[in-house]
């Protein structure tokens, strides 16, 4: 017996109808050499993970309001992985991993975790679930129509299954989580009003609009 009703499961919608029911979100942080620069970082670094609760999940299409507490709010558009049953990959989703990079920097400064930089609500912008193969083509992020990162998935420095590897070392895999696997250069600021959109060729786009 609850105590009071348990929240709904998040999901995501799959190509072909059905919908995957979210269980964690895992980020990589710092997985393409440019934006590790960028960022001022060195790009030999094993990869390092954070997570995001699975409510932060948005749906491509989504209006949500310009979050709280930052003056300073990032796009990253990235490739989603999708773990399914026997913790094998299911498929794959465009996504944005939303960053409060003034709360990160500060973060950042005084050695304290990442997690209100990250892990706020509205902050995993996530498309359609596609089953199958993984993508190798281009991603490419646009605000109000105008393109701000551009990339082959090939530039990744840890591939997927590096970085399944990395992180099965870490936690048990489960079907549901999912894995943000890194942004390339060109992360920018958001501001209220604008649309952002993450383009992976094969995927269907991750779009969100901020009120
Ligand atoms: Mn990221």
């Amino acid at each position: 017996m609850f105590a009071f009703p348990p929240a709904p499961v998040v999901t995501v919608p799959v190509e072909g109808g059905s919908r995957f029911p979210v269980r964690r979100i895992f980020c990589v942080g710092r997985n393409y050499a440019d934006h590790a620069a960028e960022m001022g970082h060195d790009t030999r670094e094993p990869p390092f993970f954070f997570s995001k609760p699975s409510d932060a999940v948005v749906p491509s299409g989504s209006s949500i309001p310009y979050p709280p507490a930052t003056a300073d709010l990032h796009y990253e558009g990235e490739l989603v992985v999708a773990i399914g049953p026997g913790a094998g990959v299911f498929g794959f989703a465009a996504g944005n991993d939303l960053t409060r990079r003034d709360l990160q920097a500060e973060a950042k400064a005084a050695r304290r975790p990442w997690d209100m930089a990250k892990g706020f609500d509205n902050s995993a912008v996530i498309g359609t679930i596609r089953p199958g193969a993984l993508p190798d083509g281009l991603l490419v992020t646009t605000v109000e129509g105008v393109e701000r990162q551009r990339s082959a998935l090939s530039m990744m420095i840890w591939s997927v299954p590096e970085i399944i590897g990395h992180l099965s070392q870490l936690v048990n895999l489960a079907p549901g989580d999912l894995i943000y696997t890194g942004t390339p250069a060109g992360v920018g600021a958001l501001q209220r009003g604008q649309t952002c959109t993450v383009t992976i060729e094969g995927l269907e786009p991750a779009t969100v609009t901020f009120l």
